[in-house]
């Protein structure tokens, strides 16, 4: 009888042991998984990107890269990574990757040129990081196709691109490669123009449902950031047309040389009804007023030119010539950084290795958090 005592005595006692062994470990799992989500999500991460299908213009300048230097350089943010979406590209341009290929250091040099530090910012190639193609896979199993359609922004790209009988399925899951996109690097800000708001609403809607199916404190939410203005937030095409939109052809680009932005400026839809110089003018929808309030610094120059312009007797050659000034002021420095590194193209191939080389580590470091979550890390690798 004692004997079977003792030997009840020593599985408790060593269960006990057990459990108690069992539960700090636990504890300790919970604190190191803490401390690990509290520091990644108190981080500030930016992403953003833009697709290489053709040089960066001012529209480009004004929505998003202006504000991603002024925000690179405050050195608020602890990274800040820039995506060339190669592989977003290829959804309407799959019959023509040499245009993708070709524009990828053209980017690359107007990012250099506007004053993106490779220091400080890490550029990189969307399609040589194939944790975000993975990450796509999964996102797609809770977005269902009428959510896609709704999509504004991609509706009227659809539209735009008489994509309406036929649309690539690549083309209308574009917004899912996007939220695997933002956050495959645990971005909580995206420093993009207007048109984006509908892709960081699904990349949110996406993020609240992995929580919901996977567990809290996988993803971080990302927010918007849009620029203060209201005009820089999509500005017009010079045609006057409501975005300036290289699909649209009509843009001002960073690297046209100054006789090309004056030829342009020469061009600009201003206000159809100043048919005298001595005729009172209108300002709304004048796209030669919109770039001014775009890029002006002396905004009271710009009220009084406004006011005489509405009054008549202002010309649109004077205000034209007033925007060229303004303009130059902005591109010449650009031109010239951009002369630099179109100079050492080696150069600016390595800072993009190096940039995809570390955006890969990062994507795969939250791709395992997701698959962990998911209960798809088999091996744990
Ligand atoms: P595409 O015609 O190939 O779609 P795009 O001119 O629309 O080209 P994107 O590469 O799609 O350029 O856009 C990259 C970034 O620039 C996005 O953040 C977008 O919001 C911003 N952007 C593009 N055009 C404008 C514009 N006219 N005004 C403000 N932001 C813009
Ligand atoms: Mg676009």
């Amino acid at each position: 009888m004692i004997f079977w005592f003792s030997i009840a005595e020593k599985i408790l006692a060593s269960t006990a042991v057990g459990v108690i062994f069992l539960y700090e470990n636990f504890l300790a799992c919970v604190i190191i998984n803490e401390i690990f989500y509290r520091g990644v999500f108190s981080m500030k991460i930016i992403l953003t990107g833009d697709r290489p299908t053709g040089k960066l213009h001012l529209g480009h300048y004004v929505g998003s890269l202006r504000e991603r230097v002024r925000l690179q350089n405050s050195g608020e943010f602890d990274e800040i990574y820039i995506m060339i979406a190669d592989a977003q590209a290829l959804t309407d341009h799959a019959g023509t990757p040499a245009k993708v290929h070709e524009n990828i250091l053209n980017v690359a040099l107007d990012y250099l040129a506007v004053g993106i530090d490779p220091a400080k910012s890490t550029i990189f190639i969307q399609s040589q990081i194939p944790q975000l193609f993975e990450l796509t896979a999964y996102y797609m199993n809770i977005v269902t196709v009428s959510r896609l359609e709704r999509n504004p922004t991609v509706k009227s790209e659809i539209a735009q691109k008489n994509f309406e009988t036929s649309i690539p399925a690549g083309f209308l899951c574009y917004p899912v490669s996007q939220a695997a996109d933002i956050t495959a690097f645990d971005a909580n800000l995206v420093p993009v123009g207007e048109d984006q708001a509908p892709m960081l609403e699904q990349t949110r809607e996406i993020v609240r449902k992995m929580h919901e199916l996977y567990g809290e404190g996988i993803l971080v939410e990302p927010e918007i950031f849009l620029p203060q203005s209201q005009v820089c937030r999509r500005l017009p095409g010079i045609d006057g047309k409501a975005k300036m939109s290289k699909t649209l052809g009509n843009c001002i680009y960073l690297s046209d040389d100054s006789a090309t932005v004056a030829a342009k400026i020469k061009d600009m839809y201003t206000d159809p009804t100043h048919i005298k110089i001595s005729d009172p003018g209108h300002i709304e929808g004048n796209v030669v007023f919109t770039y001014l309030d775009a890029f002006a610094e002396d905004t009271a120059k710009v009220a009084e030119l406004k006011e005489h312009y509405q009054r008549g007797g202002l010309g649109d050659v004077a205000v034209k010539k007033y925007l060229r000034e303004v303009l130059e002021e902005t591109l010449e420095p650009i031109r010239r950084r951009h002369a630099q590194y179109e100079a050492r193209p080696d150069e600016v191939m390595d800072i993009l290795k190096e940039g995809t080389k570390k955006a890969r580590a990062k994507a795969s470091q939250v791709l395992n958090r997701v698959k962990r979550a998911m209960k798809i890390d088999y091996f744990n690798v």
